[in-house]
């Protein structure tokens, strides 16, 4: 685990992803972008986009994903995103795995940090197999290298294996 003491001062750039298929989807995600700009300067935010659901959901998702820049260790942003999900009245105690829920964000990359225990995996696990996620990563920032390869170049391998996925551009989050 990385030890707290050395990640003190230090600012880090961070990939969060967020998504809503319940209720208000788009109340949801600017609420929560506007609640993460109290610990996170924001550098890049993409479109948002309609997606189908993956797993047990069955509403369509509104996602985005957004580059910024933070003093909080990955831990503390973990524990930062659960309170925002809270407070926009996600319950996980009455979830399915990857059902439908109000508000959920992830953390995708945090510098190039490796982390994996019980509580936390970046780069997040799934990030390189979701549609969701790569289309609006590479719509900010198309030649980030992740394993050597570029965000648009994974994108574009995973549209050619998933080629009826649904994700409509619906437009830019509108933030007040
Ligand atoms: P979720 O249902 O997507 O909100 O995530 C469920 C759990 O995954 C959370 O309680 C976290 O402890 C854990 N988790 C592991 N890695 C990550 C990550 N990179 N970003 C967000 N949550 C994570």
């Amino acid at each position: 685990m990385i030890q707290n003491k050395k990640l003190v001062n230090k600012i880090f750039t961070c990939y969060l992803s967020l998504g809503s298929n319940l209720g208000e989807r788009e109340h949801f995600i600017k609420n929560a972008v506007n609640s993460l700009k109290k610990k996170i300067d924001i550098i890049k935010i993409s479109s948002q986009y309609e997606t189908e659901p993956v797993g047990a959901g069955t509403n369509p998702y509104i996602n985005i994903v957004l580059k910024g820049k933070t003093d909080l260790t990955p831990y503390q942003m973990l524990y930062f995103i659960h309170t925002i999900e809270i407070s926009l009245g996600r319950r996980r105690d009455q979830e399915v795995v990857w059902g439908d829920r109000t508000l959920d964000i992830d953390i995708l990359l945090y510098e190039n940090f490796m982390i994996s225990d019980y509580r936390l995996t970046i780069p997040h696990k799934q990030m390189l197999k979701r549609i969701f996620v790569m289309e609006p990563f590479a719509e900010i920032s198309p030649n980030f290298l992740i394993k050597s390869i570029k965000v648009s170049e994974h994108l574009f391998r995973l549209k050619d294996e998933n080629p009826y996925y649904d994700i409509t551009k619906i437009g830019e989050l509108k933030l007040t």
